[in-house]
């Protein structure tokens, strides 16, 4: 329900597009097309995913007769499913000893959405450990702390512009010293400056290789979705710089780019793993592609 809510304005940008489009011709025909492949656009499915799913479509109306635009629609909602499949959601970390990192540039919720999976974690009766490794960004040490208190989970912190791999390193002395399950890190995202991001992630890396081979590794990257096609060169960037395991998309109730969600899972095949869909520590939500997409077309 809070995830419908929180596509609310993505539904009213993409559904009353279509539905428009699917009300206002009456035959399938070029113009048809161009209108539609016009709203996905502008609904953020991105132009390769749209020509793909368009494409797709054509042959499904050719294969089975249609005759009628409306009748299009469910055809549509499929085909956007289809796009957007990659197998079963894995949620390995959830069930196995793990340390995930949140990657991403300043400002998209990192910070935040370290609390609120510290927490959505904590209520599936994991011990999860935060740690701040954040030390670039004055605040961030401060709220990872506001949000220890709100989820109970410990914070491993240092001070301000304290060497991150120094913390990942007391923070996994941490985790296996009270048997963690997972230890969520968060991570400073300087990336107008991309040598010095790759310096850091590749040490933090071998701390993490040396000190906790046993454990699972993530690497969730945090999108913000008001930034809409902008949160995939965000992708694409830090693609270059480190393994990118999984999304974590934001500020999903704040936007009407929802859509985007669509074109990151069919263009990189990376799953989104979590949405953001408020401030508060209960919104985040587990993504799961079908559950998304009816959402939008209930
Ligand atoms: P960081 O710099 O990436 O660590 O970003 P922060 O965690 O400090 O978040 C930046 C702002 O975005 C804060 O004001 C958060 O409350 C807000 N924020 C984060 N996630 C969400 C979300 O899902 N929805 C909304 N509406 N705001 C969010």
């Amino acid at each position: 329900e809070k995830l419908k809510a929180g596509l609310n304005k993505t539904r009213d940008n993409i559904v009353s597009s279509i539905d428009y489009v699917f009300n206002g011709f009456t035959n399938i025909d070029d113009e048809f097309y161009e209108e539609l492949e016009e709203t996905l656009i502008m609904g953020d499915l991105g132009v390769r995913t749209t020509d793909e799913i368009i494409e797709n479509l054509k042959e499904k109306v050719k294969e089975n007769a249609i005759k009628q635009p409306a009748e299009c629609k469910e055809l549509l909602i499929q085909l956007i499913k289809e796009q957007m499949d990659l197998g079963p959601n894995a949620y390995d970390f959830e069930n196995q000893k793990s340390i995930v990192l949140l990657i991403g540039v300043n400002g998209v919720g990192k910070t935040t959405s370290v609390g609120k999976l510290a927490g959505l974690l904590k209520n599936q009766n994991k011990k999860v450990i935060m740690a701040a490794a954040d030390t670039f960004r004055a605040a961030a040490i401060e709220q990872l702390t506001e949000w220890s208190h709100r989820n109970g989970c410990e914070i491993i912190a240092q001070s301000e512009g304290s060497d991150p791999a120094a913390v990942i390193f007391d923070s996994i002395q941490a985790a296996k010293a009270r048997k963690a399950d997972v230890l969520l890190c968060d991570t400073a995202g300087r990336l107008q400056n991309k040598k010095n991001l790759m310096e850091e992630l590749r040490k933090i890396d071998k701390v993490i290789t040396r000190e906790y081979p046993e454990a699972y590794r993530e690497n969730l990257i945090v999108l913000d979705a008001t930034t809409g096609q902008n949160a995939l060169s965000q992708l694409r960037e830090f693609k270059d710089v480190t393994d990118i395991t999984g999304i974590i998309l934001t500020k999903m109730d704040g936007t009407a780019k929802g859509g985007i969600a669509v074109a990151i899972q069919s263009e990189f095949g990376i799953p989104v793993k979590y949405v953001g869909v408020g401030e508060q520590i209960e919104d985040l939500q587990k993504f799961n592609s079908e559950d998304f997409v009816n959402a939008l077309f209930d």
